[in-house]
């Protein structure tokens, strides 16, 4: 846990953050505020200390240590919530299904724990925990839910997965949305923050909206990246799946990172299409340059 304005820490996530697990924030106003629980062994410290926990978004590896927090007030965006609420709702969202349940149970944080919620998050809503005001910051993409939060004392964002990873954007899953996920990140340069607190990332203090922008940008480069291997010949959505444009190699268990790729290529294949780049052949389910 690292203080890093009076009264705002990051807690670490287990593996430097990576996947399982992610950064989480803690506020320490008149009432202490958390947001995100995938930090894994160091949240153990904050149980019985957190009035309420502001969840970025449905996904495990920001929600699992949920339960640790069994007295506290649970908050989440409306169109994420049935992703925390039950099992169900979280296949439904991610859209992984049956693929999914085996690479749970690979994972070191597992087990699906239902959350009830004391209620939601909106677009624009500030939470005054007392000597700090947190702004909640739609940004959907990602997931349909996502939300940033700006601490306003301190002009400090956490982003959440807009993470400004070297992998760049991710938006895998059946409700992600490649273009939200755009507007997202103008989004987040238009608050001009001073500190930037991601989820699996370090922080950032310095360039930041350039490197919000370098971030956003991948997007574009792997519309050029499609575009370009279809150029070379007309393919199947699966054929396109096999080259691994995007993740450039599939780990165990497999069907699990075709599934994402071929979710981003799918939304991918659709922008070129509407920029008339692409002509989609439904006898034959090629994708075509033109
Ligand atoms: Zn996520």
């Amino acid at each position: 846990m690292e203080e890093i304005r009076p009264g705002v820490s990051i807690i670490y996530g287990e593996n430097k953050g990576r996947f399982p697990y992610a950064h989480s924030l803690y506020l320490e106003g008149e009432r202490c505020a958390l947001i995100d629980t995938g930090a894994g062994e160091a949240l153990q410290q904050l149980s019985g200390r957190v009035d309420a926990v502001y969840l970025s978004h449905y996904h495990r590896d920001h929600v699992a240590g949920n339960s640790l927090f069994a007295g506290a007030s649970f908050f989440i965006h409306s169109l994420d919530a049935p992703g925390v609420t039950s099992e169900e709702g979280f296949y439904r969202l991610s859209g992984l299904g049956e693929i999914g349940k085996p690479y749970w149970s690979t994972l070191k944080q597992k087990g699906f724990t239902a959350t009830s919620l004391t209620g939601e998050l909106g677009d624009g809503e500030t939470i005054n925990l007392g000597g700090l005001t947190l702004q909640v910051i739609h940004t959907p993409g990602h997931t349909p839910g996502h939300c940033a939060f700006l601490v306003e004392e301190y002009a400090l964002v956490f982003t959440a997965d807009i993470d400004l990873s070297s992998f760049g954007p991710w938006y895998g899953n059946l409700t992600s949305n490649l273009e939200h996920f755009q507007e997202s990140v103008q989004k987040v340069r238009s608050l001009n923050a001073q500190f930037l607190i991601s989820s699996h990332s370090r922080p950032v203090t310095e360039h930041i909206d350039q490197k919000l922008e370098k971030y956003g940008a991948i997007i574009e480069q792997r519309h050029e990246i499609v575009y370009r291997l279809l150029r070379q010949k007309a393919m199947t959505l699966e054929q396109l799946i096999d080259l691994k444009p995007i993740y450039r190699r599939h780990p165990d268990p497999a069907p699990v990172y075709r599934f994402f790729e071929g979710n981003m290529l799918r939304q991918h294949l659709a922008v070129l299409q509407s920029r008339g780049l692409v002509h989609y052949s439904e006898e034959e389910k090629l994708y075509e340059a033109r």
